[in-house]
């Protein structure tokens, strides 16, 4: 059997990949270990409610997820956050404040010192910085004060990584970040002057905005998955490895769901799995190159969805509440999504979705359901303060070993080893999250550039 191009792993990147590739008039074939596609991102109706076992909510960060969207419009229909979902909940001592939005807020909130509202005032006149490799709570403490990094960027970085600022570089976790103070000299110039840059029709289309799919993220996995083509994918399919050929393309050998031997010939190979699992796929590279590949760092994180029936008056209307590591709590991070978007839960109830563990606590991992299910149960009321009556009614929690990985100094390495390995093996392509970002835009991104790709 040949193909021209194989893709590794059935999550947003290798379906995007595949779905692009394949209406570029490409023959492809995509190798999932998992006998479901979707990868992390994968929604539950359970009870009432839908939970969301991955990501709850993506941002239009740029013009590809909206083409993607397009192109899928028959089957999938982007869902728009609602507005009450720009307000972000920050825990200080004993309670919930709203993260500041625009300078007047940012002048009364309990959140920031004096000091640091000054400073936050003085920062488009602060000295530019020369470190490279400046952490990105350096650079926060440097030009915005400590507890703007204690309450704002210490709980973001929480939200989105699950990282800790202090370990990871702002160049290569939040490069656009970087860029800005590079460039501009201070963030709100740069804020301001990228602002009023004009924007092509297609840059237009990145609004920013908060999506998610009509009813959950898996009916975009279904969307994509159906334009591809069952017959194009290969569910269950075991330890597949892939070796180059002499003449040039490769051979890709799996073991199918019968436990069958399958060979399959390719131009072109996309792994999209993680960095862990590239030595036992591409054993044909040197251990010393594979190691700066696979060396690459996840934080762990455990996502419960929670759905509750009544809750009356006492709905959140906001996108979701964060604990500031100094608040010294064991939840990260409580999203509200049914506060987001409608037909997630029923009229008086709410789904939650609370996120665990991160990089400073890895051992959360192996709590048992019963500890989860304590800690939920307390958070309701002492963190979230429902009333005592109301209680969990339906609870799902999903375990992620390798949730989100941590863009660490070791990346310049990782990138670097890739190029050289795509530049000595033309037609394999080493994607996946591992490189090119994180969230769910960054990785439609990829796959749109790569399944369009010759
Ligand atoms: C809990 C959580 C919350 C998140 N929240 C958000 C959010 O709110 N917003 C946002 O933008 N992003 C979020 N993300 C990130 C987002 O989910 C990812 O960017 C995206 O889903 C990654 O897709 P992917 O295809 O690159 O990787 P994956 O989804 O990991 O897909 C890789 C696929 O490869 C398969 N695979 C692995 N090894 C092999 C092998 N040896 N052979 C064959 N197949 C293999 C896996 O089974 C998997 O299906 C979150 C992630 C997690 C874990």
């Amino acid at each position: 059997m040949n193909k021209d191009i194989i893709v590794i792993g059935a999550g947003l990147t290798g379906l995007t990949t595949a779905f692009y590739a394949k209406k570029s008039g490409k023959n492809v074939l995509v190798i999932e270990r998992d006998n479901v596609v979707g990868g992390q991102m994968r929604s539950y109706n359970i009870g009432d409610y839908i939970f969301e076992g991955g990501p709850s909510t993506g941002v239009v960060s740029n013009p590809d997820v909206a083409e993607l969207f397009d192109y899928l419009k028959e089957d999938v229909e982007m869902d728009i956050a609602r507005p009450s979902s720009k307000c972000r909940l920050i825990w200080k001592k004993n309670g919930f404040h709203t993260l500041p939005s625009g300078p007047k807020s940012a002048v009364t909130t309990p959140l920031f010192t004096l000091k640091d509202k000054f400073r936050i005032l003085g920062e488009p006149w602060r000295k530019r910085g020369t470190n490279p490799n400046e952490k990105v709570g350096e650079l926060t403490r440097r030009r915005l004060g400590k507890s703007f990094l204690d309450y704002a960027v210490d709980p973001f970085l929480s939200g989105v990584y699950a990282g800790d600022p202090m370990l990871l570089p702002t160049r290569l976790a939040l490069p656009k970040l970087y860029n800005l103070e590079q460039e501009y000299g201070s963030f709100i110039r740069g804020s301001i002057a990228k602002a009023k840059l004009s924007k092509t029709e297609r840059d237009k289309k990145a609004t920013k905005q908060l999506f998610s799919a009509k009813g959950g993220f898996g009916n975009l996995i279904a969307a994509l998955a159906k334009h591809v083509g069952k017959e194009n994918i290969a569910l269950s399919a075991h330890d597949p490895t892939v070796v180059p050929l002499p003449d040039g393309g490769y051979e890709v050998k799996y073991t199918d769901e019968n436990g069958k031997s399958i060979s399959v010939t390719t131009k072109k190979v996309v792994t999209t799995c993680g960095a862990y699992a590239l030595p036992s796929i591409l054993p044909f590279i040197a251990k010393e190159e594979m190691d700066k590949i696979s060396n690459l760092v996840y934080a762990p994180v455990i996502q419960i969805g929670v759905g509750i029936k009544n809750v009356e008056n006492h709905h959140y209307k906001a996108f979701g509440a964060l604990f500031p590591s100094k608040e010294k709590k064991d939840v990260l991070g409580i999203l509200f999504p049914s506060a987001c978007f409608g037909g997630r839960a029923p009229e008086a109830g709410e789904t939650l979705a609370f996120f665990i563990g991160g990089i400073r606590h890895p051992e959360m991992l192996d709590w048992t359901d019963e500890q989860f299910k304590t800690l939920v149960n307390d958070s309701l009321h002492s963190l979230l303060k429902y009333p005592s009556d109301v209680k969990i009614d339906e609870m799902r929690i999903f375990r992620h070993r390798y949730a989100i990985p941590q863009y660490q100094e070791s990346s310049d390495e990782r990138y670097a080893t890739i190029e050289s390995l795509q530049s000595r093996y033309p037609g394999l392509i080493i994607a996946g999250n591992l490189r090119g970002g994180i969230g769910m835009a960054d990785r439609i991104k990829q796959g749109a550039t790569i399944g369009n790709e010759d």
